[in-house]
Order: structure tokens, then C-alpha cells, then sequence
């Protein structure tokens, strides 16, 4: 008997897409957000350092709740944060879904609102969770009413908010968030993947917890620390939370060597954000440039800046991409999204972009 896999496969699935940022070989890669700066040396020594001594331990088991890890992630969070009201895992998505997996799954349902990370969506559809997307205005902000409408159409379970958003740059203020918290009685999932990036005046959700036992901040330290390749992402929430977190995860799901890294990064974090305020200046003048350039810039609190006015971005995306430039197609008709890179790649980035902007005015 011939049964196709795609039968077998659960029926809400089979119509889905994967997460696929285009990997791409071409020399300037500002598609992924990544920091463009390798480890500084002495970071990376005593990453190593952490790693080879636990090299020989590797026949147990990790700590299973990331004791040490959680202290570190606490201290550098502050706000009296303690390790009970923070949990780690391989990525903040894998947090994302852990909570889905806890607070949504099948008959309930989460709201967001886009353009926003891809990823919530998707997180929401392998758990079975309903998603709902709601539009952003059209300068990209979200207002308090936009936000407690959908709350009271949908009666979702979970609201996710994204602060810096991606790929818009949106920040939202404390208010707005106080707001979707008292608009209903479910989870207010804040991600914050970008927050160490934002301009002077931004207020973390963090300042909130206290206060809001139903509200998680997610956070990752793949962005501004700059290791995207050691997979460690985190939540700061109510112990409540943590402790229902722990129904869902897998038994020694952060291996030995990620809690060696990771704790020993965190032990050198002045020196893997040093670079943090370097791109905060090149995200502005980046906006300064493209602004000048006659396009439309959305203001950006991350290491990433989304611009528009094109007539047809993916034509633009594709020449860029030719021309050994990768920025990423987001799926907003007439916008893209670049990665602040390295001044070099920054430059090179513009350069290129001038071009085909050129020859798109030339062309009939
Ligand atoms: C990059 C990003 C993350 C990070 O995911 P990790 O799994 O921690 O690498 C989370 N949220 C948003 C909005 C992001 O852009």
C-alpha cells in the first residue's frame, strides 16, 4: 500500500512553510540581524576555557534547571531579579514555544500584531494554537486601543507584543503594555529580543514584572551579545510561570557546553557589549542616509532599520543579492529590512543600494 507522507502529516500542517531567512553565500550578510563582530578575543579564551573544563564531565547529565546560568542571567538583568523568576533555554524561541506549550495548545488562542516576528506565528501553529494577526497602523506603531480591541474580539489566551519590534523597529511605552495586561485575564508575552539596542528613553517591560504576574519578557542572546551560534534565550517572569514552564520542557534540554558558554559570556559582558553603543550610531546614521536617499524610514530602536518607497522591493532585494548585498524581503510590499553591519559593510551596503535605485528610475 503507497500513503503519501503529506497524508500522514496533522491536516493543520500540511498547507505551512517553514522559518527560512535565505542562507545565502554572498561577502555583506545583513539579513539576520546578527552582530557583525566575532567574539573579542579574550571572551572568546575564556569561553573556551569554560567549555574544555566541562569537556570531561559530558558523561552526566547538564544541571538540569541551569542554576548557575539563571544566577548570571539574573545579575545581569538587575531590577532585584532572582534566578526562581528566570528561565533559559536553546533560543528565546524555544522559550516562545514552551510557553505555548504551556499557556496555549489546542482550543486556545494567541494575538499579534503585524508586521512582527515571523516566528510567533509559527510557534503558535506547531503547538496548535489559533493565531490571530492583527494589523499595525500604517506607520507601524500600535496604539493601547488597537491592542485592547483585538483583545476583546479575539479572547485570546496568550497576547504577544514584540518591543523593539521586528522588523519595523517599533518600540511600545510601559503604558500601552500595563494596558493589554489589564485588558483581559490571559499571558502578555513581551518579547525583548532587541531591548539592548533601543534609544536612551526606552522603558523595559522588565519594570513591570513586580507588578504583573501575568506578564514575560523574553530575551536572547543572540543579538546584542553578539552569540547567535550558542542558542541561549530567556524569560523573566513570575516563579509561577517558571515553575509551569517546567510541564513542558524537555529533561536536560540546555546541554553542559551551552551553560559553560553561556555563564562564562555573561561572566565578560562588558566586553561583549562594548559594541552595542557603535551600532546604536551606525543604526542613526543609517536612517540619516536612506532618509536622504528619498526613502521612507521607520524610526528603529534595534540593530536594524526597515525602509520603503520602492516600487517593487523584491526586484530590489533580488538586484542587491547580485550585487553581493543580502537584506531580507520581510513580505511588506515596498519595504526591506537591513542588519546594521560593520562600517565597511554599511557603506557597502549604501553604495549598491544607490545603484539600483538608479537603474530602477532608468528602467521603462
Ligand atoms: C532574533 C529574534 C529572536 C531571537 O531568537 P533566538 O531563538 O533567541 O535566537 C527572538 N525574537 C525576535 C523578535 C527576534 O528577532
Amino acid at each position: 500500500m503507497t500513503t503519501s507522507i503529506t497524508s500522514l502529516l496533522r491536516p493543520d500542517l500540511r498547507s505551512r512553510s517553514p522559518y527560512g531567512a535565505p542562507q545565502i553565500e554572498v561577502p555583506v550578510r545583513l539579513n539576520t540581524n546578527e552582530i557583525p563582530h566575532p567574539l573579542p578575543t579574550d571572551v572568546a579564551e575564556a569561553v573556551a576555557e569554560s567549555l574544555a573544563s566541562t569537556v570531561t564531565d559530558l558523561n552526566r547529565y547538564p544541571d538540569r534547571d541551569a542554576v548557575e546560568l539563571r544566577r548570571e542571567l539574573a545579575a545581569y538583568i538587575g531590577h532585584r531579579m532572582t534566578p526562581r523568576r528566570v528561565w533559559a533555554a536553546n533560543g528565546s524561541n524555544e522559550v516562545l514555544q514552551q510557553l505555548l506549550q504551556a499557556f496555549g495548545g489546542p482550543g486556545r488562542s494567541a494575538v499579534g500584531f503585524a508586521p512582527s516576528y515571523s516566528m510567533h506565528p509559527i510557534l503558535a501553529g506547531a503547538t496548535g494554537t489559533q493565531w490571530h494577526d492583527e494589523p499595525r497602523a500604517a506607520d507601524f506603531t500600535l496604539s493601547s486601543a488597537r491592542i485592547t480591541d483585538a483583545i476583546r474580539r479575539w479572547q485570546p489566551d496568550v497576547v504577544f507584543l514584540c518591543s523593539p519590534n521586528n522588523p519595523t523597529g517599533t518600540v511600545l511605552d510601559v503604558q500601552t503594555i500595563v494596558d493589554a495586561v489589564e485588558a483581559f485575564s490571559g499571558l502578555v508575552i513581551v518579547d525583548e529580543a532587541y531591548a539592548e539596542f533601543a534609544r536612551d528613553d526606552f522603558v523595559s517591560a522588565v519594570t513591570l514584572l513586580d507588578e504583573y504576574p501575568r506578564l514575560v519578557v523574553t530575551r536572547t542572546m543572540s543579538k546584542a551579545f553578539g552569540m547567535a551560534g550558542a542558542r541561549l534565550g530567556y524569560m523573566i517572569a513570575d516563579p509561577a510561570v517558571v515553575d509551569a514552564v517546567q510541564l513542558v520542557r524537555l529533561p536536560y534540554h540546555l546541554s553542559a557546553l551551552t551553560q559553560a558558554a553561556a555563564v562564562a559570556a555573561l561572566r565578560h559582558r562588558e566586553a561583549l557589549l562594548t559594541h552595542v553603543d557603535g551600532i546604536r550610531r551606525r543604526r542613526d546614521d543609517l536612517v540619516t542616509e536612506l532618509s536622504q536617499r528619498g526613502l521612507k524610514v521607520a524610526p528603529s530602536d534595534a540593530n536594524f532599520v526597515l525602509f520603503g518607497g520602492m516600487s517593487d522591493a523584491s526586484a530590489v532585494w533580488r538586484s542587491l543579492v547580485k550585487r553581493g548585498v543580502l537584506v531580507r524581503d520581510v513580505g511588506i510590499p515596498g519595504w526591506l529590512r537591513v542588519t546594521v553591519g560593520t562600517d565597511a559593510e554599511t557603506t557597502e551596503f549604501l553604495t549598491e543600494l544607490s545603484h539600483v535605485l538608479e537603474e530602477e528610475k532608468n528602467s521603462p
